[in-house]
């Protein structure tokens, strides 16, 4: 379907948004070079944006040719961001000013197993007003929050939890208490009543979403890539770019790589099918090749999952023999699984991350490559950098702020339409 002149105009404002936030700072030459838009566009919707206070400007300085050229960053004065991310056992909140970079961040973990969701939400809220006093009087311009499972994010719904298998829980309101719904003329709206689900400024999506996400806003040279990011930890998930624009699905579900098959009747997976990504490359799957191994390893009898595959990591350094066995017998798998994404979409990057990504991705990468190059093929495999990403917690998190700031970009935009006039808005947009 076609986009409205609107919708382009608030899409290209994105991409020069994201861009800066990429680079830091910019030219409206730069900027026009980078996004493919023309000067006359940049300079409109810098002007905008200028205006709007979500950009500034340095002072002009004399280029090459003598030309004044003013360099354009994000406004980190206009308030900050809250990014949440939701995890089993505890809950990640950090902090962001309006220019993306990171102020504090810290972690609740959670003592109790959740009966209703009403529990989870509470520890949730009282998180997230903690933070606004202490961000106090900086102004809350929105929250992101990360959330695992099944998530709408355009009415904010967790769709299905699956640690605590609830359904249907609405996170719309979890910024009511703190986010500033001021009109730009500082003249209080009087509660959320005169938006409508879409405008709220809770950005949800599920982390692999929001790993892609943080890729496209901190990596400049993802701006118009197709790209996947893999997340290798308790669950195996992808997050997909293509040509710069995360892939959803019809019901926000693409990427489910884990549960992609990758040896046909092989193990059982907890998704009801057999051979599952998961049941080989996630935590519990690394785990079941160790025992397949050896049995009596020592390294199987190290507590819960995550010490054991730390341990193995540690083992592996150690140049001990059945974790190398391990790894090699993983990297062979993780290989396969490369290659399909390779031959599938032909990505200019695979990024691997997730907390196993860290800790065995260098390992796994080098005994992936056989594997990769015999099932991929040769064309697409030249063109793909394989490559190991950034922290994945830091990434969910900023990845949850950057989806708020796209959120109150597209308010902004909302606003600017209803409040200018449509005859006015219409001349303006006729120029795009
Ligand atoms: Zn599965």
């Amino acid at each position: 379907m076609m986009g409205t002149t609107a919708d382009i105009r608030r899409d290209n404002s994105l991409s020069i948004v994201r861009y800066i936030s990429a680079v830091g700072t910019a030219s409206r030459r730069e900027l026009a070079e980078a996004t493919g838009l023309s000067f006359a566009t940049v300079a409109a919707i810098s002007a905008d944006l200028l205006t709007s206070g979500v950009l500034t400007a340095s002072a002009p300085e004399r280029n090459a040719v003598g030309r004044p050229t003013a360099r354009l960053q994000l406004n980190g004065e206009r308030g900050v961001f809250l990014a949440l991310d939701i995890v089993e056992d505890h809950l990640e909140i950090a902090t962001y000013d309006s220019g993306l970079r990171g102020l504090s961040r810290s972690r609740v973990q959670f003592e109790r197993q959740f009966v209703a969701p009403d529990e989870l939400l509470s520890v949730v809220r009282a998180a997230i007003r903690s933070q606004a006093e202490v961000n106090a009087p900086r102004t809350v311009i929105g929250i992101g929050v990360s959330a695992p499972g099944v998530v709408d994010p355009v009415t904010a719904t967790w769709m299905l939890a699956p640690p605590w298998q609830w359904r249907q829980v609405t996170l719309a309101d979890l910024a009511d208490d703190v986010v500033d719904h001021a009109d730009s003329d500082g003249a209080g709206r009087g509660g959320v009543g005169r938006y409508d689900a879409t405008a709220r400024h809770v950005a949800l999506d599920n982390p692999q979403r929001m790993l892609a996400t943080a890729e496209l806003w901190s990596n400049p040279v993802r701006a118009d890539q197709t790209f996947v990011v893999l997340s290798l930890g308790a669950h195996v998930t992808s997050g997909i770019a293509i040509n710069g624009r995360l892939l959803r699905g019809r019901t926000n579900t693409a990427g489910q790589w884990g549960h992609s098959v990758l040896v046909a009747g092989g193990r059982p997976c907890h998704c009801g099918s057999y051979g599952c990504v998961e049941t080989y490359l996630g935590a519990e799957g690394i785990l079941r090749t160790l025992r397949d191994i050896d049995s009596d390893s020592p390294l199987l009898n190290n507590g819960d999952t995550t010490t054991a595959i730390e341990e193995l990591a540690r083992a592996v350094v150690t140049g001990d023999p059945v974790a190398n066995k391990t790894v090699d017998r993983t990297g062979h798998y993780l290989g396969a699984a490369i290659a399909s994404m390779v031959n599938l979409l032909n990505p200019d990057a695979v990024v691997l991350t997730g907390w196993i990504g860290e800790l065995l991705g260098a390992y796994l990468l080098g005994r992936a490559r056989t594997q990769i190059e015999t099932c991929a093929l040769d064309v697409p495999l030249r063109a793909t950098m394989i490559e190991l990403g950034r922290p994945s917690t830091d990434q969910v998190c900023l990845g949850a702020a950057a989806e708020a700031l796209e959120r109150s970009l597209i308010e902004l935009s909302r606003e600017r339409i209803a409040s200018a006039g449509s005859a006015e808005v219409s001349n303006q947009l006729a120029e795009v």
